[in-house]
Order: structure tokens, then sequence, then C-alpha cells
């Protein structure tokens, strides 16, 4: 047997054993949905106060401390080593978990900062909106997305990112979107011709849905030394409100 065959032979029994392992955790998220919790902006401000009171509290004994959020390595998605919090302050902000309120009518969610997106999307969902920008990663939250990259497929129209100390909340603009999305997965063999491809497809002024085509994009570059398969593979597309009798392939779930 070649290496190549035992490879894929070994990746195969992989993803098997991960996959049978995960289905005890699969059967019990179907019966326990992650719930997203809801407070008001009264009891938002009394848990900001709480946190702003012990930080307060903190720098008056020790101006000089650095102040780190009391997240373990695990908890987020950061790649980079927890080694840096030693000897800081490490900030509890587990309070602020919930949606503060969905404006439907002006498209808007204020939502605190532990909120993924996730739990974000599925409650607004209920009303046929999306943030505008969903990182890939479910369990991303709303602080570590403004804090890190924040980016996805509709950045191109929509991204921004930031530094801004403690994020306690924010308000997300929300878009129209339906239970479907159309995706398109083109191949270009070379870079020049998928960037002409975006400058004559895509409109990069500012929308207020993303139904309709070219509303979203993703490449993948790959090259494994061989010409042959130099290339790009773009995703693109957008949400859809049926689906046409000769579809391509349509996915009915925003989070793989
Ligand atoms: C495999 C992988 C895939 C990824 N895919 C995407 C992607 O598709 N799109 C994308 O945009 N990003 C992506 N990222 C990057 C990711 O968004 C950032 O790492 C993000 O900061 C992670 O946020 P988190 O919620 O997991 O927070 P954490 O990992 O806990 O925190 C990340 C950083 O943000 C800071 N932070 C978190 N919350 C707050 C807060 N409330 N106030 C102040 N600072 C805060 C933390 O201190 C830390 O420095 C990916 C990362 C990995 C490792």
């Amino acid at each position: 047997m070649t290496w190549e065959k035992l490879k894929l032979i070994l990746s195969i029994i992989y993803d098997l054993f991960f996959l049978l392992i995960n289905i005890p955790w699969e059967i019990f998220k179907k019966f326990n949905p992650n719930k997203c919790k809801y407070k008001t902006g009264e009891q938002h401000e009394k848990d900001i106060n709480e946190i702003a009171k012990t930080i307060a509290n903190i720098t008056k004994k020790n101006p000089n401390i650095e102040i780190v959020l009391d997240r373990q390595l695990g908890e987020g998605h950061s790649s980079r080593s927890t080694e840096y919090k030693k000897g800081k302050f490490r900030i509890n902000i587990s309070s602020l978990n919930s949606i503060i309120e969905i404006n439907s009518k002006d498209k808007y969610v204020d939502v605190e900062s532990l909120v993924t997106f996730e739990e974000l999307c599925n409650e607004t969902l209920k009303y046929n909106l999306l943030p505008c920008v969903i990182p890939e990663f479910k369990s991303i939250t709303l602080g570590g997305a403004i804090q890190g990259i924040a980016i996805e497929s509709s950045s191109f129209i929509y991204g921004s990112n930031g530094t801004i100390a403690l994020v306690a909340s924010a308000r997300v603009q929300l878009i129209e979107a339906t239970q479907w999305i159309h995706l398109k997965y083109i191949y270009y063999s070379k870079t020049s011709t998928f960037l002409e491809s975006i400058q004559n497809t895509f409109d990069l002024r500012s929308h207020s849905t993303w139904i309709g085509d070219n509303q979203i994009l993703d490449g993948i570059y790959f090259s494994n030394g061989n010409d042959n398969y130099n290339g790009i593979i773009a995703m693109s597309g957008g949400c859809v409100r049926s689906i046409p009798t000769k579809s391509s392939i349509y996915k009915e779930n925003y989070f793989s």
C-alpha cells in the first residue's frame, strides 16, 4: 500500500472517530438547545456598573495594574498563549451574556459582548434578520469579533475591526435575510482573472440586504507546487427567497 493510500485511510478513520464520539453531544444539544438570554437596559447598566466598580477599586489600589479578560485558554478562539495574562488583574465579565434589544423596525440589535454569533443569529433569524457580518465560527463572541478580525464573506461591504478597550456591548446593524443562500463556486486558474472578475461583478457600495447574487464573497487559494493545481476557488452568492427549480447547491443553515 502506498503512503498516500494509507494517509487517506487514516484520515477517514480519524474523521469517523470524531464523528462517533460527537454523537452523544449532538443528541444532547438537540434536546437542550442553546437558548440566548435577554436582559433589560437597566439590568445591563447595573452589570456594567459592577464591572466598572471592580476596575475602579483595583486601579485605585494599584494605578499601574494591567487588566485582562478572565477568559481561559479553550474558551475563545484566540491562538495566542495566555502567558501574557500572568500577574495581571483578570476581570470577570461573565454577566455580559445577553441580548438587550432586537429592533426589527430600525434593523439593529443591542447585544452584550459574551453572546456568541450562534446565539445572536438564532434570535435575529426569528425576525428574518442577520448581523451584516458573521464570522465563520459560530462560537466567536461579539466582543471577540470586534476586538479580533470580525471578517467574513460580506466584509467587503460591511467590514470593520477595532481595538477599543473592554467591549461591554455593541449595537449591531442587521440586514434582511432569507431561509436560503445560493452559493456559486468558480475556479480561476489565475489570480488576475479572479481579481478582474470581482472588479466587474461586485458592487462595493453599501447595501441593506444580502438578497440577490454577489452579496458575499470568499476565496481559497490552492497551491501544491504543481502548476496544474494552482488557482483560486471563489465562492459567491447571496440570500434567495425560494429555490429555483433548476437548483445548483442550496444551503439551509447559516453555520456548518
Ligand atoms: C481557526 C480560527 C478561525 C477563525 N475564523 C474567523 C472568521 O471566520 N472570521 C473572523 O472574523 N475571525 C475569525 N477568527 C479570529 C477570531 O474572530 C478572533 O480570534 C476573535 O478575537 C475570537 O473571539 P472570541 O470570542 O473567541 O474571544 P477570545 O478568543 O476569548 O478573545 C480574543 C481576543 O479578543 C479579546 N476580547 C474578547 N472579548 C473581549 C471584550 N468583550 N472586550 C475586550 N476584548 C475582548 C480578548 O482579550 C483576546 O485578546 C478565527 C480564529 C481561529 C483560531
